[in-house]
């Protein structure tokens, strides 16, 4: 770190040297060699200019980017008879701060037939996904395991969340039964 850059969010990779503890208290993320302070980690300084004390927020190695056979999460924004589109905003346990669009073929959507894709999702339905190719910078998506599908719906008619029962998605407010291609562990997230 460069006298003139020591200022807070300055880029740090393990070693690099942050002040001498004549100037700074360290904090955490860095260690002290012969007077020296070091990161001990990649990340981001914290200057505590108050209190005199350099401390490093870690960075999250790697941006989060869907890859084929991630796991995904996200709204329905758009259902067509063959397709459906998904605005990615998870990977795993992790939320995303950026966008991703995924895209889901009615052929990758279950493993029983399926005759068209409103019977899969309906816009506005969370659903997980796997990442099953990612050509032409888009995310293909298939729900055809046991455990990727709708996690969440809302009923078309009065717009309630829909409740797993013995025969399938109902409204619990109006009755009204819907289909979906759900994960098994619907409603329990
Ligand atoms: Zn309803």
């Amino acid at each position: 770190m460069r006298e003139n850059d020591r200022k807070s969010g300055q880029f740090v990779v393990p070693g690099e040297r942050l002040g001498v503890i004549e100037e700074f208290i360290p904090g955490t993320g860095t260690y002290t060699k012969d007077g020296v302070i070091h990161s001990q980690i990649t990340g981001r300084t914290l200057l505590d200019m108050l209190n005199k004390k350099v401390s490093i927020y870690p960075l999250i190695h790697g941006v989060s980017v869907p890859k084929i056979g991630s796991i995904v999460a996200g709204q329905v924004s758009n259902v067509q008879s063959k397709s459906a589109t998904l605005r990615i905003s998870q990977i795993g346990n992790k939320f995303l701060s950026g966008n991703f669009t995924g895209i889901l073929h009615i052929s990758d959507a279950s493993l029983d037939y399926v005759d068209i894709m409103y019977d899969v999702c309906k816009p506005g339905d969370i659903m997980r996904a796997k990442v099953i190719s990612t050509m032409n910078r888009t995310h293909h998506l298939s729900t055809s395991e046991r455990n990727l599908g709708v996690i969440c719906s809302f009923c078309s008619h009065c717009g309630h969340m829909l409740t797993l029962q013995e025969r399938g998605l109902r409204c619990p407010k109006c009755g009204k039964i819907e289909k979906r291609k759900f994960a098994s562990d619907y409603g329990k997230g």
